[in-house]
């Protein structure tokens, strides 16, 4: 019989982050339904770094650039983010790839177990362990973590957990030569909404070292055909993009739909399961930053397994609730909640108004040191438990000084909404 103490389900950055750590302490198997992991640059805001060894950090392979600019596109004002002016980078700037990588050799290290290709399609649980069937195998575990992302809601759903909500998204990756990179990016990052294109997501640049990754987020009644005509499209004639398009080649085919979810679901474990990362809902409603949750709820999820790992092995929905009790109060008490604001002001309205808060924030970034600065520190947090939601209330106060006239009237009530969210 092939047991295991822990089966972990997927191999994204909250799962193999979870292996890395709990491996020390457990036997333990990862099953990954792909061949390989996928090819994706993101950004790695410094908050993320308490989770990550420095080691792993100070590796160029797997971080080749800092975050030092970010530009809130507008359509006729851009505001920058230029971290130099308050001395130090925004993050770091990650082949997410090569980091679950190096996460998955130093799991093996520690003598883990990780199959790839292999799909898990049933689980079954019994007073004193899991089952665990899969397109190749059975296997049995005491403790099953489900870090499957977006990719399967049938797994979790089959065994009663809830799912977040979830939306569409396409992206793709632009390979080209540094020298033109440097020459079309001042910035590492562009956060650009236009209700066009998505009324609940960003389009955006990722900007890593000898690529590029760009798309958009948040659609939730477009097909994946029609996502890919829609980028096409964006590429080919969108004015506020052109520049940063010059010399770059892209191509069709390598356009990836893809899911994303985010709202926490109500529980995020039970008796012998414990459920990780964009699984879970935990990705923030405003700019769909995943890997922060991932990252923390995997250290949370070891924080309440090691010592019942090193007591009785008993993991009883009531020993697992620590867990859920950690992620609320570390991140969805503050954290999320700017998310959520954020999420209710700028998106889902119709599209003038969405275009008249979007261009009045990136004008206020220009004019405004003390937003500027402010944003530079959500970056840097060192304890996400700490973040201060006055920070937020206060840039909506300016939001909405910053509004033209008219608009104030209209969207007054709307502001106040947001206020409540908090
Ligand atoms: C286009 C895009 C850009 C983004 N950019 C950023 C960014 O710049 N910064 C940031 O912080 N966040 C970003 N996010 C969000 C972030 O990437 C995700 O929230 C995060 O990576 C989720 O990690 P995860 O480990 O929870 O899930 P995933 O990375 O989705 O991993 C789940 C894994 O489980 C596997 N799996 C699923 N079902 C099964 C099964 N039945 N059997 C076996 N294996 C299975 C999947 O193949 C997959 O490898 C972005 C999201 C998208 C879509």
């Amino acid at each position: 019989m092939m047991m295991y103490d822990i089966i972990i389900v997927g191999a994204g950055i909250s799962g193999t982050s979870f292996a890395k750590k709990i491996s020390k302490y457990a036997k333990t198997l990862i099953i990954e339904k792909e061949q390989s992991i996928h090819i994706n640059t993101n950004i790695f805001p410094a908050h993320n770094n308490p989770y990550i060894d420095d080691i792993i950090l100070k590796n160029q392979n797997i971080f080749p650039k800092d975050h030092i600019k970010t530009n809130y596109l507008g359509k006729e004002i851009n505001g920058i983010i230029d971290s130099e002016e308050f001395g130090k980078p925004l993050g770091k700037i990650v082949h997410t790839e090569v980091l679950i990588d190096t996460l998955i050799k130093k799991f093996q290290d520690n003598g883990g177990t990780i199959n790839f290709d292999e799909r898990v399609k049933l689980i079954n649980r019994s007073e004193n362990k899991i089952e665990v069937l899969t397109s190749k195998n059975t296997y049995y575990c005491k403790l099953l973590v489900l870090s499957t992302g977006s990719n399967d809601f049938e797994l979790q759903k089959s065994i009663g957990f809830n799912l977040p909500d979830t939306f569409s998204g396409i992206f793709t990756n632009i390979y080209a030569n540094d020298d033109i990179i440097t020459n079309n990016f001042d910035f590492e990052y562009i956060f650009h909404l236009n209700p066009q294109i998505s009324t609940n997501g960003p389009f955006y640049f990722n900007i890593g070292k000898g690529r590029i990754s760009l798309g958009f987020l948040g659609n939730s009644n477009e097909s994946k055909e029609e996502l890919k005509i829609k980028l096409e499209k964006i590429l080919q004639n969108y004015n506020p993009i052109k520049p940063y398009l010059e010399k770059l080649k892209w191509n069709k085919s390598s356009y990836i739909t893809c899911k994303v979810s985010k709202h926490p679901i109500n529980t995020f474990s039970q008796d012998r399961i414990v459920v990780l990362g964009e699984a879970a809902g935990l990705v923030t409603s405003f700019f769909y930053e995943g890997i922060l949750p991932g990252l923390l709820s995997a250290d949370l999820a070891v924080n309440t397994i090691k010592p019942i790992l090193n007591n009785d092995h008993n993991f009883s929905e009531v020993n697992l609730n620590k867990y859920d009790l950690q992620i609320n109060k570390i991140l969805l008490k503050n954290y999320y909640k700017n998310g959520l604001a954020c999420e209710y002001l700028f998106y889902n309205s119709n599209h003038k108004i969405m275009n008249t808060i979007w261009d009045t924030y990136t004008k206020l970034i220009n004019e405004n040191k003390r937003l500027r600065k402010e944003i530079c520190e959500a970056y840097w947090l060192d304890d996400i438990a700490t973040y201060d939601l006055d920070r937020d209330k206060w840039a909506g106060e300016q939001l909405f000084k910053q509004l033209p006239t008219i608009s104030k009237i209209s969207l007054g009530p709307k502001f106040l909404k947001a206020l409540l969210k908090f």
